[in-house]
């Protein structure tokens, strides 16, 4: 009987490890593609790599299940293979999405471009106006699609609405949880019947891994895996191994970083040079109570616009010695990008002005460095 535990650090290094395989108190890397079978079986059950049932997945499974409080998990080879796997096992020809309107890129294009050709419809959702719903539901809408924080806006929609809305309509209501990660937000115990997240992120945490998840019932889960055991989207084991060493410090890291991005938030909002801060645990932002009500901290991803033009900015992005001008994000270094030219470089000008994602806008995805070298490195770049 796997052992439970109460709080989420102890069950991110513990659950899912038992039994201990030859007493070994890291789970050794099962560096083989079949296992030993007799027969018996059906298709899915048999022990293989691509059918994401070798001990690597077990482990992983069941340690994602729990910290999210869910009944089951199943990891995939990538963020985008957790929500396409997930769509395309939840959506047919004929059906109907609602989905938020300023979504991660990736499946923004897979939404727009690809699923139309399947035969399934979309309406794009703002998720902070719940009252404009309702007109775009129709009947055959099957599912509700949003994330828990936005890029690169850092917005937060009105979670506790998307599940009222999808218990009333009969909807599968959805989550990208990738920018809060579960130490801040647990979408199933909040009412959500799938949450997915992009674990090269904060789950892994190490900037060294691509992989997903999705975290739901046993019922869900079950049937996700079929469709991914045929997509054949698999986390290979070394891969597995690694994601699991990350989720062990997730809870550390995710803290540190939590205060790290608050100290930054308010150091850039009293900041002569800079403009406007976007981060929902400052008291000035919109999003103030509702991210109080639900999260257990805001994470490490903030946004800010640099007052001046786009010399200001490139100056800026050269001086500073810690962040790496990388994109992506959850990693232990701090990260500094500008969507205008990565994230969102493929929605037009006026599109971006229009949703406020300025050509001086910089997001920055902040690490667990010292905060106070990275005060005074920023300070520095400022101008001091
Ligand atoms: N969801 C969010 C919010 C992301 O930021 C990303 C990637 O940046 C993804 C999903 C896709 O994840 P991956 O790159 O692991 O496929």
């Amino acid at each position: 009987m796997a052992k439970q535990f109460e709080r989420i650090d102890t069950k991110l290094v513990h659950s899912g490890e038992h039994p201990r395989y030859e007493g070994a108190v890291t789970t050794p890397i099962f560096q083989s593609a079949m296992f030993e079978t007799y027969g018996g079986e059906g298709y899915h059950d048999i022990k293989y790599i691509r059918l994401n049932n070798t001990p690597n997945h077990a482990v992983l499974h069941a340690k994602l299940a729990a910290i999210e409080n869910a009944e089951s998990a199943l990891v995939t080879s990538s963020g985008m293979a957790a929500i396409t796997s997930t769509l395309l096992t939840l959506l047919a020809a004929g059906d109907h999405l609602l989905i938020q309107s300023t979504l991660y890129g990736g499946t923004d294009s897979f939404v727009t471009d690809d699923i139309p050709r399947l035969g399934i419809e979309f309406d794009f959702i703002d998720p902070a106006d719940p009252g404009s719903w309702h007109s775009k539901l129709r009947p055959n809408t099957k599912v509700i699609y949003v994330e828990t924080i936005s890029n690169p806006l850092i917005e937060v929609g009105d979670l506790r609405a998307v599940v009222a809305f999808a218990k009333e309509h009969g909807l599968v209501s959805m989550i990208d949880n990738t920018f809060a990660s579960p130490v801040n937000f647990r979408p199933i115990d909040n009412g959500f019947d799938l949450s997915l997240h992009s674990c090269t992120k904060y789950l892994n945490g190490h900037s060294d891994i691509v992989a997903g998840a999705v975290i739901g019932s046993n019922d869900m889960i079950e049937k996700i895996k079929h469709k991914l055991d045929h997509l054949g989207a698999t986390l290979d084991p070394h891969a597995c191994f690694l994601l699991q060493r990350g989720l062990k410090t997730l809870a550390l890291r995710v803290k540190c970083q939590n205060g790290n991005a608050l100290g930054l938030a308010k150091f850039l909002d009293s900041h002569a040079a800079i403009g406007k801060v976007n981060y929902p645990a400052l008291e000035s932002s919109p999003y103030y109570e509702r991210a109080r009500d639900l999260f257990d901290g805001c994470g490490g991803m903030l946004s800010f616009d640099i007052a001046g033009d786009l010399k200001t900015v490139d100056r800026f992005m050269r001086k500073v010695r810690i962040p790496i001008i990388a994109p992506s994000l959850g990693g232990t270094e701090t990260l500094l990008t500008r969507p205008a030219v990565t994230s969102h470089a493929g929605m037009s000008p006026e599109d971006r002005s229009k949703k406020g994602i300025h050509d001086t806008l910089i997001r920055m995805s902040v690490g667990i460095e010292s905060i106070d070298d990275l005060i005074e490195d920023l300070d520095q770049a400022l101008g001091g």
